[in-house]
């Protein structure tokens, strides 16, 4: 089974790369269940398919038990899970010295512990069935950092750690993992940043120079349509601009 009639759940559907990854994989015959806070969205987003392809149900990634509920939806309806997609996650950047410690909090508590609490809710399935797939979105930002990135760079280093142990641990079950880590892309991400300045300053940069969502959503797309022997443990792609 490569991606048609695959059981997915995506976190941060509602809009940008997960927005973009959903309406592929829909269209490549997947059968999909959305989360987001914004429900509306997802709403509008799975009456582009057909009735029953595409179920939503609104969800925030820092409750643990609401996590929880949206992978039983997708368990209970589809009979099982085959790819869980962790990509739900905030940018609300700043130096250090600005003291934005609610931010810091909500960076660690959606980017990090978000996942945490997706990879808990799908475990004891995928190990069950001997098989799954775990996705996250890191970035390049786990991989460099930069002057006003610490914490939320520091939040994606977190996420190569805790999926690189992931793979290490459930090789015997099959259960394969994914980072994808974009550079800058074109979505709705900027509008967490607070200091007006840098605000501006990314949204230029991802307006003008960023990829779209859609290429990313391919990237995705590719890691999941692969032989069952075969993981793709990391896609780090940039715009062709982009040097850092
Ligand atoms: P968007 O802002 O367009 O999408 C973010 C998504 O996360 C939305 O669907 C939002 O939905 C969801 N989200 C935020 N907080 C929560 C929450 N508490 N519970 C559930 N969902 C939540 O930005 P992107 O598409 O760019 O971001 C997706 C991922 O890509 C993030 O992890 C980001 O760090 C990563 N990334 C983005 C890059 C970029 O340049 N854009 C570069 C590298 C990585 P809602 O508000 O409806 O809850």
């Amino acid at each position: 089974m490569t991606i048609k009639d695959k059981v997915i759940v995506i976190t941060g559907a509602s809009s940008g790369i997960g927005q973009a990854t959903a309406e592929v994989l829909a269209k490549d015959g997947a059968k999909l269940v959305l989360g987001a806070r914004r429900e509306d969205r997802l709403k509008a987003i799975a009456t582009k398919f057909p009735a029953g392809q595409v179920l939503y149900q609104k969800t925030d990634v820092t409750d643990r038990q609401s996590v929880a509920s949206l992978v039983e939806l997708a368990k209970n309806q589809f009979g099982r899970v085959d790819v869980l997609y962790n990509n739900a996650g905030l940018m609300p950047i700043s130096e250090l010295s600005e003291l934005k410690v609610d931010e810091w909090e909500r960076m660690i508590d959606v980017n990090i512990k978000g996942v945490l609490y997706g990879i808990a809710a799908v475990l004891p399935i995928m190990i069950a069935q001997n098989q799954g797939h775990v996705i996250t979105t890191d970035s390049v930002a786990g991989h460099i950092v930069h002057p006003g990135t610490a914490v939320y760079a520091g939040t994606k280093y977190a996420i190569q750690a805790i999926m690189d142990g992931l793979r290490q641990e459930q090789v015997a079950h099959h259960i394969r993992t994914t980072m994808i880590s974009p550079g800058a892309v074109n979505t709705e991400l900027f509008s967490t940043i607070t200091n007006p300045q840098t605000r501006a300053r990314i949204e230029k940069d991802e307006k003008e120079n960023g990829l779209a969502a859609a290429d990313v959503a391919n990237a995705v797309a590719y890691a999941i349509d692969q032989p069952d022997n075969v993981a793709i443990n990391e896609v780090l792609l940039r715009p062709r601009s982009q040097k850092l």
